[in-house]
């Protein structure tokens, strides 16, 4: 069994230690001491990272008792090292681990429900409740959870008798053997559990709920804590910021401002369709009377276009169509047929042209690959008027 050191005192970064074994492993070496500060993978927290005789620590492991420090470099067995925590990274999970304990037992104990997942990831933290938890309750209990920083709760860590325990309400109640840990925060929360914790509740800094879903019939919620929380905001300030000087907007209405944007992109689409329209009319009116075959080429129309402009044409001259917007490597294209042959031209045009379209006999859509003068000048030989 390792001593486990960062039970005795979770501020501690630095600490010696025997190596007592040191095996390779698929990503490195697995290292095993008689003691340390390194708190293993376990209750929902990350393992931690750091040092140990200046190899680099990258993540650490329980296995019966034991723990299995992940490193990059093997350690000589039976010297002394002297291993360093990575203190950041530790008390970012501590601050968070501790915010989650507060806001967990302020919804444990309001909606009568159990925290039955948690998850520290490197981005994001979650939690799962099977409750369903209104999203209108959200600010009321993320300022709640606030209240307990405010107050500066004192999170206290023992280990009760079995007498004692029995009679004490906690979340997490498991027959466990040996001793259990409980960790309690105040009015807010009292929990078993084995993870590392702030000393007093003002050092998470804040308690903010990023995220709410329904999750498996209840509801899981993103939370952040701590510098997490605080970058957070930064970066939403930044985007919001930047939103509200694009916009001209105070960054609180960027909301009201994004409206306006949408509404009023919303009208310039009306007002386009409604000149293009005209344009078609306009080039539908220049159509000799005489051709039952017409070929127009437009640039950046859309399917939905060439559709509208063909039909004005066989409005007109009760033929086909063939509208054309040049593309990539030729053009996509709409064909209108009243004679019912578009498919047949359609055939015709792949004797020659990659071309690939579906529909019916009234009327084709596709693409229509090669050169384009070649294209145009095939379809003019089979007597399309090719409409400038
Ligand atoms: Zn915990």
């Amino acid at each position: 069994m390792t001593e486990k050191l960062y039970y005795q005192n979770g501020y501690n970064t630095e600490f010696k230690g025997t190596v007592l074994s040191c095996e390779k492993s698929k990503e490195g070496y697995h290292i095993v001491l008689n003691q340390t500060l390194f708190y293993p993978e376990g209750g929902g927290q990350p393992g931690d990272k750091g040092t140990l005789g200046g190899v680099t620590v990258f993540d650490v492991h329980e296995k019966h008792g034991e723990v299995i420090h992940y490193t990059e470099a093997p350690l000589t067995v039976g010297i002394e090292v002297e291993g360093k925590i990575d203190w950041a990274h530790r008390f970012d999970l501590m601050q968070n681990h501790s915010g989650e304990h507060i806001l967990s037992g302020i919804i444990c104990k309001k909606y009568h429900c159990d925290n039955v997942g948690f998850h520290m990831g490197r981005e994001e933290i979650t939690i799962d409740f099977n409750a369903q938890i209104p999203l209108e309750d959200l600010n009321w209990l993320e300022e709640r959870a606030n209240q307990a920083i405010w107050e500066n709760t004192p999170i206290e860590i023992t280990y009760p008798e079995k007498e004692e325990l029995e009679g004490l309400a906690y979340r997490s109640k498991i027959e466990l053997a040996g001793e259990v840990r409980i960790v309690k925060a105040g009015e807010f929360d009292c929990c078993a559990c084995c993870g590392t914790h702030v000393r007093l509740a003002g050092e998470i800094g804040i308690i903010k709920i990023v995220g709410a879903q329904n999750y498996k019939g209840g509801t899981r919620l993103e939370l952040l804590c701590g510098q997490r929380g605080l970058a957070y905001f930064q970066k939403i300030q930044q985007a919001s910021k930047e939103v509200g000087r694009a916009l001209s907007v105070q960054e609180e209405k960027i909301g009201v401002g994004v409206q306006k944007l949408l509404s009023e992109k919303d009208g310039f689409i009306q007002e386009l369709k409604k000149w293009k329209w005209q344009v078609f009319l306009h080039r539908i009116e220049k159509l000799p009377m005489d051709a039952d075959s017409i070929l127009m080429v437009e640039d950046g129309l859309s399917g939905k276009d060439m559709t509208s402009l063909a039909d004005l044409a066989v409005e007109k001259n009760h033929g086909r169509a063939i509208v054309m917007t040049p593309s990539e490597d030729g053009f996509a294209f709409v064909l209108v047929s009243r004679k019912m042959d578009a498919k047949k031209i359609v055939e015709e045009l792949k004797t020659s042209f990659d071309c690939k379209g579906g529909g019916k006999d009234g009327g084709v859509q596709g693409k229509l690959m090669g050169e384009r003068e070649k294209i145009l000048s095939f379809l003019q030989a089979l007597g399309f008027y090719f409409a400038k």
